[in-house]
């Protein structure tokens, strides 16, 4: 046979229409098909290593450890969280230990001031096991038929999250923010129809307790044609959070209450005043406004410290990934050394303090006083800049200060 009557096994070209033509035992191959197989192969390959990634599940100690990486403080939330996420996951991956025994889910909910890190905690968790996570304000639900998004929509930013892998989907994490904020408004609900609050609560418990949920994939790119996916909730793990403003005053209302009927005088005085949060039980929650069914499916209930000067300095400077590692990364990619000495450092913070901005506000502190900086020295003579409490002092007066803003 003539190099020209040469063709390829698979598509039949011959050699003059390849640009290559590979040949095996008895068969040829041309560059065309060796590229769609290699492509073939490689989807093949990477559907299979996806199927097989279950989770290593590390023990509570090893989770807060990990937690303990980019969360500073929290200890009584991060080990409750720790211990919830361990029997979560320990009840997905062991299905039918005992019939008769049906392990429940243990979905949360995080009482604490707005930047105490309850969504960096969701966050943290589901980096660590690598799952999907969606993140939604529960501001935005209302119920189904009215102006706002349904409560399906949080899986569907979940699925988004997943990329559309639904198994992996299912055993994602919601993190359902400012949870307090669909409270109840009046203790009569009959009174004015409660889009946003009672009814969104029940559209909620389904959701939270575990259900197939038909959901819209909206902009899924995999599934232009499908209507709706199907998505179980049963193994969702569910967090919700919430400041839950004034809640301090129930506690305090039932605390009192409990003094009374008992030995007053010794339970009053073993009572912190200055940190009422630690006693949080869900009637507190009950009588926040919350439905007695939803507070029964977030049944592990935890608190967050507000954030003292200790806790934002250490904010600062400690986590895996703190701002100022940030910053110093940033500046050495431009050859640059940065240094931040001990009195800038408490400087931002008392800014924070001063400003009321919390642990967000540490950022927009940091970025407007390096913010010069990194304009100008780029490209420059200089490869080191050291920010003392005076060079931090004089960048944030060149700035106007009501523009700083809590960002995280
Ligand atoms: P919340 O959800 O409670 O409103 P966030 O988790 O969004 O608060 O916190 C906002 C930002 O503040 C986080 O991205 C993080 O940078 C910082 N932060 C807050 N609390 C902590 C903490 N305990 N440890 C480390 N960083 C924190």
């Amino acid at each position: 046979m003539s190099e020209e009557e040469l063709s390829c096994s698979f598509c039949g070209r011959a050699k003059p229409q390849t640009d290559l033509l590979i040949a095996g035992l008895d068969a040829h191959i041309c560059d065309r098909c060796i590229a769609q197989a290699h492509g073939i192969v490689e989807e093949e390959s990477s559907e299979s290593t996806a199927e097989n990634s279950s989770f290593e599940l590390k023990p509570p100690k090893e989770i807060k450890a990990f937690l303990d990486q980019f969360v500073i403080g929290q200890t009584d939330a991060k080990k409750v969280l720790s211990v919830a996420v361990y029997n979560h996951y320990k009840r997905i991956l062991n299905p039918q230990i005992d019939e008769e025994i049906e392990i429940q889910k243990s979905n949360l909910l995080l009482v604490g001031q707005t930047g105490t890190g309850k969504t960096l905690l969701a966050q943290t968790i589901a980096k660590m096991l690598q799952l999907p996570l969606a993140i939604v304000d529960a501001t935005i639900l209302t119920e189904a038929g009215y102006v706002g998004e349904d409560v399906e929509s949080i899986l569907t930013r979940l699925l988004q999250a997943a990329d559309y892998d639904v198994e992996n989907a299912q055993k994602g994490i919601v993190f359902i923010d400012e949870i307090d904020k669909i409270a109840r408004k009046s203790d009569n609900p009959s009174i004015t129809r409660d889009v946003s609050g009672e009814g969104v609560q029940q559209a909620l418990l389904k959701l939270l307790e575990g259900t197939v949920v038909n959901v819209p994939p909206k902009g899924g790119r995999k599934h232009p044609d499908q209507k709706f996916i199907e998505v179980d909730t049963s193994n969702i793990l569910f967090i919700a959070g919430g400041a839950f403003d004034g809640i301090e005053r129930e506690i305090n209302k039932r605390l009192n209450l409990q003094a009374i009927g008992y030995k007053m005088a010794k339970t009053t005085e073993e009572i912190d005043k200055d940190n009422l949060l630690q006693y949080i039980n869900p009637k507190d929650v009950k009588s926040f406004g919350l439905i007695p069914e939803i507070i029964g499916r977030l049944p592990v209930l935890t608190y967050m410290h507000p954030l003292d000067r200790e806790t934002l300095r250490s904010i600062l400077t400690d986590p895996k990934n703190a701002l100022t590692k940030q910053y110093i990364k940033l500046f050495e990619l431009d050859g640059i050394k940065l240094e931040f000495t001990n009195g800038a450092l408490d400087f931002i913070v008392d800014k924070a303090l001063e400003y009321n901005l919390g642990a967000r506000g540490l950022r927009s502190l940091c970025e407007a006083i390096l913010n010069q900086a990194m304009f100008e020295m780029p490209g420059g003579e200089e490869t080191a800049l050291k920010v003392t409490k005076i060079y931090a002092e004089n960048q944030l007066k060149k700035v106007n200060t009501s523009k700083l803003k809590a960002v995280s």
